[in-house]
């Protein structure tokens, strides 16, 4: 496994452990295979990962006990615990934290962070008192190192940073959102601050995992024993302010292979950079609709949709997950995409013949969903 210092000679693993999907019974997310996914924490722990990931809501709860039981017999000093505040589930910032502690039965959590800051409660969250709260809890050696993981704009990331000397933030990176969403705009806001970031998602929730086959032909080409997995994690690993990546390992031969990835991978060559930028564009006109919004289709729609709209977050959910669209929930029913009544007049007009009356059912689906 490789190391690289966080600070204050603290050595943290490059691979992290996520525990947000670990193996459950029953197809019941709150109820987790204990034996199995104790099996992987013993496994990573062998191997050398010392950065265990868990929060306040993941798997219904469950998850803080289990990482604090499935821990508990390693000597304390050999692993890092990181936890988050989330206050979307839970706004009273000292109770969550106590029932934190007392869930992961220890008395210190070693990195801590205000959990998804997303732009529509940003303001809300920061302004409740939290941030002193935490500072506090740090100075009482509750709390190893304080940041925050966040989902929102970059205009909101320019106001949270100077708000504190975070440790360390936690941000969504990969290929797929370097050259599709604002994902490089963030890395570098945080490289020009000096703060180690923390990676979440980098293979894209398996979306850089399950690459077309037309993707996955660039990558083959260059080595065809490499996971399609393993280029993602090379990637992200291989931009300087990167201190850990995570992933959320739901089985051996997930961890087995990331092991491998973090305990060989050298840095990319410039043809491997270009191979996987080719990768992502392939994959990117694959799951997207290019809609040039010439709104020949919208008034020929006789309920009246705003379809280019609708498709442009068709492609948002598509990338990022429908969460990143609910917005649409907000308004009326009949102007969503579950107001489409598939009669294909728009197709007709569309100069690029796309199945709108498709993605608009998919989309609706995609949105029952969040
Ligand atoms: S198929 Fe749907 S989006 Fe297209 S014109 Fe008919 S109602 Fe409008
Ligand atoms: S006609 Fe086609 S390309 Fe033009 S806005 Fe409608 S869906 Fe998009």
């Amino acid at each position: 496994m490789r190391y690289k210092e966080f600070k204050d000679g603290v050595q943290l693993s490059r691979l992290g452990m996520g525990t947000m999907r670990l193996p459950i019974l029953d197809n019941d997310n709150a109820k987790i295979d204990y034996e199995k996914a104790a099996k992987l924490v013993d496994d990573c722990m062998e191997q050398g990962v010392n950065y265990y990931d868990t929060a306040y809501i993941y798997h219904g709860g469950k998850s803080e006990e289990f990482l604090g039981k499935a821990l508990a017999k390693y000597p304390r000093e050999s692993f890092y615990v990181t936890d988050k505040y989330n206050f979307q589930a839970e706004p009273d910032y000292r109770k969550q934290f106590k029932e934190q502690l007392s869930r992961l039965n220890m008395d210190r959590i070693d990195f801590y962070l205000l959990h998804s800051i997303q732009d529509s409660f940003a303001d809300e969250m920061i302004g409740n008192g939290c941030i002193e709260y935490f500072d506090q809890m740090k100075k009482e050696g509750r709390i190893g190192y304080l940041g925050f993981s966040f989902h929102g704009s970059p205009e909101v990331m320019k106001k949270l940073l100077p708000l504190y000397p975070w440790d360390f933030v936690q941000i969504q990176l990969n290929y797929y959102d370097w050259y599709f969403e604002d994902a490089k705009e963030l890395y570098e806001m945080l490289a020009e601050a000096k703060i180690p970031v923390m990676v979440m998602e980098p293979a894209h929730g398996g979306l850089l995992v399950n690459l077309t086959e037309d993707a996955a032909k660039e990558l083959k080409e260059l080595n065809s024993e490499n996971s399609i997995a393993s280029w993602a994690m090379r990637w992200v690993m291989s931009l300087d302010s990167v201190q850990v990546v995570l992933s959320g390992m739901s089985d051996e031969n997930q961890v087995n292979d990331n092991v491998k990835t973090f305990a060989e991978a050298d840095p990319l060559t410039t043809e491997e950079q270009e191979r996987i930028e080719k990768a992502a564009k392939i994959q990117h006109a694959a799951i997207t609709i290019p809609c040039t919004a010439c709104n020949y289709c919208t008034p020929n729609c006789p309920k009246g949709l705003d379809i280019p709209t609708l498709l442009k977050c068709y492609n948002e959910a598509k990338i990022g997950g429908a969460w990143r669209v609910r917005h649409l929930k907000d308004m009326p029913e009949e102007k969503g995409p579950a107001g489409c009544i598939g009669c294909k007049a728009c197709t007709r007009h569309c100069p690029q013949g796309f199945e709108i009356p498709r993605y608009m059912e998919e989309l609706a689906k995609m949105l029952e969903e969040v």
